[in-house]
């Protein structure tokens, strides 16, 4: 992760682009991710519409993202929770003016502050109080996302509340 962010502020970090069926790499990462997930009981499910969605991406970089927010679902959600992740293609908007389709992770977790939402994806922000209960992480993996993201010409958001689960979403240009 440190790697990455001083690739990224030296402007280095380069996108390795193919063409690629997001369903596959989505399903690549929860299968990896699945284990896990069931150590703590917890449901990981995908929903996809339509089976096929080809993007220009960097396929590492994107199993990277996917793992960060999956991960973090699996991290920050209670025993017999569960995390959907959606994949769907979504008509241009004022929000992003271009075909994109859109993931969404969603989980049942332990949710956000309002206060902490809008720091999350700025470098080593670690929501105070999660780690002092034992869970451990870097406060890299979201601003990484961002910026892989934002690379790919998308954008990544959080709508979450505490106890109530969070809700990321990014998009990507379809082109
Ligand atoms: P890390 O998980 O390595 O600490 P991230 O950048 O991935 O770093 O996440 C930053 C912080 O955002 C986490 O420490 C946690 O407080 C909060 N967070 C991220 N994802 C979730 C989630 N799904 N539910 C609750 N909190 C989350």
């Amino acid at each position: 992760d440190l790697l990455d962010i001083s690739k990224i502020e030296a402007g280095k970090m380069r996108l390795n682009l193919t063409v690629v069926d997001l369903g596959e790499v989505v399903q690549h990462v929860i299968d990896t991710l699945g284990t896990w997930a069931k150590t703590k009981d917890i449901k990981l499910e995908k929903i996809l519409y339509p089976d096929k969605i080809e993007i220009l991406m960097d396929t590492d970089r994107m199993v990277q993202v996917l793992t960060n927010l999956i991960g973090n679902g699996i991290k920050f959600t209670n025993k017999g929770g569960s995390i959907s992740v959606e994949v769907k293609e979504r008509p241009p908007d004022e929000l992003f003016p271009e075909v994109a389709v859109q993931v969404t992770v969603q989980d049942t977790g332990i949710g956000i502050d309002y206060e902490d939402i809008k720091r999350i994806f700025d470098k080593f922000e670690q929501v105070k109080g999660v780690n002092s209960s034992g869970i451990g992480g870097t406060g890299l993996g979201l601003p990484i996302a961002k910026e892989i993201i934002q690379m790919h010409g998308g954008k990544i958001w959080v709508e979450s509340s505490k106890g109530c689960g969070s809700k990321f979403t990014f998009l990507l240009p379809m082109q």
